[in-house]
């Protein structure tokens, strides 16, 4: 029989301060242990990193001693380098090493600036390719790392313009400041490490990046353009109308979910929907015959109060415009979204639902919105000729939207089986790939290519204007 562990005897479980003769004694051995042993910090060699003939991070301290007792403390700054994988697996490993060079000659010559100004900068290889410095804390230093990031981002573009697409840098930094109960040592490393862990919070950093330069574009609209995709009768493939499409020019923001998706963290959904509202109908009064222009509306544009304006230049051609709304914005209070989309029809616009099918809203509550116009989602669509069920739902979807008066888009056709499926299922216009990739301003003529648009539009090169 196996015997359970004795209970600890109360005078074995002894709380610090319950014996305060041993604890003194405990306190002594300690100390005078630690005046025995070298710290790092008095270490006399180290060791160095072979490719950039920098000394690494665990021996870096010997010549930091000086550095964390300046009385105004010290200042640590990390430097992390995330796109390093992705350099070596697209380009190989000397680009790699090309690359790290051009990053370390940045940083030598920075840390060699920094000493001029203060007595000492310390620059050492940090874990995984990134790279720590260490300085007496100076005033305003806590400015200093977005200006380092862009600087680098700049010498990086000047060297080679390939990698520049890649390279991404992060910086972190802390404020280490001696405290009398703790050992130097310890100070410095949870210093740096609080630095490494901003440095490396990489979602935090990429958004403040890709808001900066939305905000760059958003000042210089030129980086944006439309495109605009046909919309066809189903019966003769005749125009219809044009969707219009958003494209960002500056990289990183080329993809509108991506585009849509850092102005909605950051904030800046009012001011980018502004500018392409106005952008989306610069080419209005050339819109072939009688077609009608439809522009993206976001959820978030519902409650700026520039739009129920309504703006200018979209009351001047109300009858001609189409707002695209997507499913997702009727969710939330349906009450005051309805109100919403009434006031502006009484504009003379008219309102499609985007997206219809892509899972939030059922279409009993689109048709609550009254709207003169709803698209089915690609999701609907895709393969539609090899799926009986769906062929099902959207043959009684059409069936409603007929009843309820409102016409219907099949968005998103790849291919001549899908359209052919879709007009057979009583969906009054189509759109998609199969017809005609957005392009600008105005296609005229469908000529239907099936495959065509799977062919990867060739690598362009950074292409942000010059004051970015
Ligand atoms: P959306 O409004 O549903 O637009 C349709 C998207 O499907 C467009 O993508 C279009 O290029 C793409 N598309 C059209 N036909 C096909 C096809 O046959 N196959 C495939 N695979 N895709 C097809 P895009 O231009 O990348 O836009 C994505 C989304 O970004 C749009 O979805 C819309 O929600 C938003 N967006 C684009 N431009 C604007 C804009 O100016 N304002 C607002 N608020 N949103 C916009
Ligand atoms: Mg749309
Ligand atoms: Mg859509």
């Amino acid at each position: 029989m196996t015997q359970t562990p004795r209970a600890k005897a109360p005078a074995e479980r002894r709380r610090p301060g319950e014996n305060p003769a041993s604890h003194a004694s405990a306190v002594a051995i300690a100390a005078e242990t630690m005046a025995k042993s070298t710290s790092t910090l008095d270490a006399p060699c180290r060791v160095i990193d072979l490719s950039t003939g920098l000394p690494s991070l665990t021996t870096l301290f010997a010549d930091l001693r000086p550095v964390v007792e300046d009385p105004a403390g010290a200042f640590a700054l990390y430097v992390h380098l995330p796109a390093n994988a992705l350099v070596e697996e697209h380009f190989g490993w000397e680009a790699l090493e090309a690359y790290l060079a051009v990053v370390n000659n940045f940083l030598l010559r920075l840390a060699k600036d920094t000493q001029r100004e203060r007595s000492r900068c310390v620059i050492a290889r940090a874990f995984a390719d990134d790279y720590v410095l260490v300085m007496p804390y100076a005033e305003g230093d806590e400015e200093i790392g977005s200006r380092i990031a862009d600087e680098m981002n700049r010498h990086v573009q000047v060297v080679d313009e390939e990698l520049a697409s890649m390279h991404e840098v992060y910086l972190g930094s802390s404020r280490i400041k001696l405290l009398p109960r703790i050992h130097p040592e310890r100070m410095l490393y949870r210093g740096i490490q609080r630095a490494q862990a901003e440095a490396t919070d990489v979602g935090r950093h990429r958004l403040a990046a890709q808001t900066r330069l939305l905000d760059r574009c958003i000042q210089h609209p030129d980086t944006f353009s439309m495109l605009y995709q046909p919309l066809v009768r189903m019966e003769d493939h005749s125009i219809f109308a044009y969707e219009a499409l958003v494209r960002c020019s500056a990289e990183g923001l080329r993809n509108p979910h991506v585009l849509f998706n850092v102005a909605e963290q950051s904030d800046r959904i009012w001011p980018l929907s502004r500018l392409l509202r106005r952008k989306a109908v610069e080419h209005i009064k050339e819109l072939p015959g009688d077609a009608l222009l439809f522009i993206n509306i976001h959820p978030h544009d519902f409650d700026d109060p520039q739009i129920m304006g309504p703006e200018p230049y979209i009351k001047a051609h109300a009858e001609r415009i189409v707002f695209e709304v997507t499913e997702r914005a009727a969710i939330g209070d349906f009450v005051a979204f309805r109100s919403r989309v009434d006031a502006l029809r009484a504009t003379g616009l008219r309102i499609a639902i985007d997206d219809l099918g892509s899972g939030y809203a059922a279409l009993s509550s689109a048709a609550e919105l009254n709207p003169d116009f709803i698209k089915f989602d690609m999701t609907l669509v895709r393969d539609i000729d090899k799926s009986p069920i769906r062929q099902n739902l959207i043959r009684n979807m059409v069936a409603f939207a007929v009843e309820a008066k409102v016409e219907v888009v099949a968005e998103g056709i790849e291919t001549p089986e899908e359209l052919a499926v879709l007009r057979e299922l009583g969906c009054h216009f189509a759109q998609g790939f199969y017809l005609a990739r957005p392009a600008p301003p105005f296609v005229t003529a469908i000529t239907p290519r099936s495959g065509e648009w799977m062919r990867p539009p060739p690598r362009r090169a950074v292409e942000v204007p010059p004051a970015l």
